[in-house]
């Protein structure tokens, strides 16, 4: 028998974190987590739900009623989109153009969709052209894109002109805002988005657990005509309505600490006020570059479509990333990643969200590189 471990060894280090998730979690947030459980359909838990789908409107920038976190990670959130609006034999369109676009391919595939694809090279945005003339040759109900894409550091920009491109042809557009929602300009509404989905643990500073999508009524009216019922029981947003809808029915056990969590740290954004969060992260994130452009460090993202919550440097020559990646958090207790994917050993990615947005944690970053640079490069 192995014995029991000694208790210290199971507390994790305090760490700065500044790679693509999860970030620093703001101190209100951890203590909201302390807060004592109820039941899940208590009365007060009722409204904390309430609450929590409020300030995610206030956050997403939309009136849509439909408008709940998704128990799980952001990829719950992902497939929950998918599993609904996608009916076995419908076509899907989906981007090539990063990593999480490639995850879009494979849930649509098995809620048995059709899967074409808008390409464009990793590092580089969708061209609204290049949506328009797939558009024209797959002619598909739904239509995915990634808003802003963790693996590049690149932010689709123009996306009201994208989903005009949907709505012309009927198609539905899901757009994935795991790392702009709370962080970088997003607005459901205005932007005409159908669904969107998001995570907890980027620029909402949450723990994962509990992650936002949102539906317009024309995307839930789809959902709830579908011909055959959504492949994934815990998933069914149809079934979901039941308790996050007026009825408060059980359909399966929130989890309540991840639900008090992220109504503090949508309390959070309420307070800062949403276009003042996405610009203190455009700040704090410009000191980022500018200092890591004077360490040498050569940006991959292009200006135009720079995201501020996810900032991509090449890897300078002769320095081997992950043994800098692990000084990095073995001296200075700092998380950042490396390249995923296309771009593995290409590029380093920083990020730059929520209540990781800060000057102190710039500071103490780029410091650390300039030293570890140093040593790394000789
Ligand atoms: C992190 C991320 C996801 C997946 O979220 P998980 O919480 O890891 O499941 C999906 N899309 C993008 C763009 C992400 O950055």
């Amino acid at each position: 028998m192995t014995d029991a471990p000694a208790t210290d060894e199971l507390t994790p280090p305090v760490r700065t974190l500044m790679g693509p998730g999860p970030s620093d979690v703001h101190p209100r947030v951890l203590r909201a987590m302390g807060t004592p459980l109820v039941g899940h359909l208590d009365p007060a838990f009722l409204d904390v739900m309430d609450e929590v789908q409020e300030l995610l409107r206030y956050a997403f920038r939309t009136d849509n009623q439909w408008t709940l976190p998704i128990s799980g990670t952001g990829s719950a959130a992902m497939e929950a989109a998918f599993a609904n609006l996608v009916e076995p034999g419908d076509t899907v369109l989906v981007p090539t153009n990063g990593y999480f676009g490639h995850r879009m391919a494979s849930m649509a595939k098995r809620a048995g969709g059709t899967v074409v694809s808008v390409d464009a090279p990793w590092g580089e945005p969708l061209d609204p052209r290049d949506v328009e003339d797939a558009f024209e040759t797959h002619q598909p109900e739904v239509f995915g894109f990634v808003h802003a894409e963790t693996s590049t550091g690149v932010r689709q920009p123009a996306v009201p002109e994208l989903t005009g491109i949907a709505k012309a042809h009927d198609a539905f557009v899901i757009a994935d805002t795991v790392t702009s929602l709370g962080g970088v300009e997003l607005r459901v509404d205005e932007w005409d988005i159908d669904v969107a989905y998001s995570g907890a643990q980027k620029c909402l500073s949450c723990p994962p657990g509990a992650s936002p999508i949102t539906l317009s009524d024309r995307a839930m009216d789809r959902v709830l005509a579908r011909e055959t019922p959504v492949r994934s029981w815990y998933l069914d947003l149809s079934l979901l309505e039941g308790y996050w809808g007026d009825n408060r029915s059980y359909h399966h056990t929130a989890p309540v600490t991840n639900v008090y969590a992220l109504r503090e740290a949508l309390r959070l954004v309420a307070e800062e006020g949403i276009e003042r969060r996405w610009e203190r992260h455009r700040r704090v994130a410009r000191t980022l570059v500018s200092g890591l452009a004077e360490l040498g460090l050569e940006r991959y993202a292009a200006e135009e479509y720079w995201l501020p919550s996810l900032n991509t440097v090449r890897v300078p020559n002769g320095v081997d990333d992950t043994a800098l990646i692990e000084q990095l958090l073995s001296e200075y207790g700092i998380e950042i990643a490396a390249g995923l994917g296309d771009l593995a050993g290409e590029v380093f990615r920083i990020g730059c969200m929520g209540h990781s947005a800060r000057p102190a944690n710039v500071h103490h970053l780029l410091a650390a590189l300039e030293e570890t640079l140093e040593t790394h490069r000789s």
